[in-house]
């Protein structure tokens, strides 16, 4: 109680006790956070990170919950999810300046009414801006890296930092914020003029080859696991039979093997152990061991 008082009392956003992160994960999954917070401002997030520091409590950062597979049992401390209290757009010149909570699909339909090209590829990733940019999202050739000019993020001691694309390693699903942990709060993506009827059918055409290829009718995060180099995960998977694989109400994709479906009441204990059996397939067949794409919270 004292602390929900106090973290009330020190933010503009909000705070819930007990929130089921499951209402925020695109798997529909994961139990309740000790302290759910949605903050408004930047010094929002320097107030959580001062207070979590001081209490030692245990501090976790969420965008949209695309590629996160949380735990039943939920999250301990503080979780903080960069949503719609901190997703502001401006333009300037053919640069876009957003703010890490707004949704990429708001900032694909912004440059595109601005006739500003270069955000096509990101056409359908359900992402924050800020996850995509920690995790280096990419789709049809071209990933955040290619895009990002400058990140400005907080850092563990709430300290705001502003750093060049080229000082944060971008490469396969990576990027340098993940091992420090900052928390980004904007980013300037350089974008080139373009004409808008060309955007909207390059759009459409990626669009249009997601919903051949993925099943997007339930539940997922997406590809579960990276593509070891030179292969990809899902063929791996399909040729070692694991289509359709199942545990609980998880189910490995028929459509796509590097897809896990929740089919109806799956938990998180069912998508891990699918995950699991997965691997195993994968390595007793090709001596291949899968590396995760999705990124595990809590314990499991
Ligand atoms: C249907 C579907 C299709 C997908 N297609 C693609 C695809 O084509 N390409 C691709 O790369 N991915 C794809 N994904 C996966 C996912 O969208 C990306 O990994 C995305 O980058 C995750 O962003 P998010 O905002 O949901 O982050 P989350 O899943 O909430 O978090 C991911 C990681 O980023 C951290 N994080 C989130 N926001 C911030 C922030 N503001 N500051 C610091 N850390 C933060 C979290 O702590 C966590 O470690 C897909 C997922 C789905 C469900």
């Amino acid at each position: 109680m004292e602390v929900y008082l106090d973290l009330k009392a020190g933010i503009r956003g909000s705070i819930r006790v007990g929130e089921m992160l499951g209402a925020h994960t695109t798997w529909r999954v994961g139990g309740p956070a000790d302290y759910f917070v949605e903050p408004a401002v930047i010094e929002d997030l320097q107030f959580v990170l001062r207070f979590t520091a001081e209490r030692g409590l245990p501090l976790t950062v969420m965008g949209n919950g695309s590629n996160l597979l949380v735990s039943d049992a939920g999250l301990r401390g503080v979780v903080v999810r960069m949503g719609s209290g901190m997703d502001r757009v401006v333009l300037d010149g053919n640069v876009i300046l957003a703010q890490g909570g707004v949704r990429l699909s708001r900032l694909l339909r912004t440059a595109w009414e601005s006739g500003l090209g270069g955000l096509e590829f990101m056409a359908g990733i359900p992402a924050s801006l800020g996850g995509a940019v920690v995790m280096n999202a990419g789709a049809n050739g071209l990933c955040m890296g290619d895009r990002v000019e400058e990140v400005t993020m907080v850092d563990r001691s709430g300290t705001v930092q502003r750093r060049s694309a080229g000082e944060l390693g971008f490469r396969y699903r990576w990027s340098n914020i993940q091992a420090g942990k900052e928390i980004v709060t904007a980013v300037a993506l350089r974008c080139f003029p373009k004409d808008r009827d060309e955007i909207g059918r390059e759009i459409e055409r990626f669009l249009n080859r997601r919903r051949e290829t993925q099943p997007l009718e339930q539940p997922s995060a997406g590809c579960v696991f990276k593509n070891p180099p030179g292969d990809s995960a899902g063929r791996l998977i399909e040729a070692a039979g694991g289509k359709g694989l199942r545990v609980g109400g998880a189910e490995v994709s028929y459509k796509h093997a590097n897809f896990v479906l929740n089919t109806g009441g799956a938990t998180a204990r069912d998508i891990m152990e699918l995950i699991r059996q997965v691997r195993q397939l994968v390595g007793d067949k090709f001596g291949i061991e899968l590396g995760l794409e999705v990124n595990l919270m809590g314990d499991f």
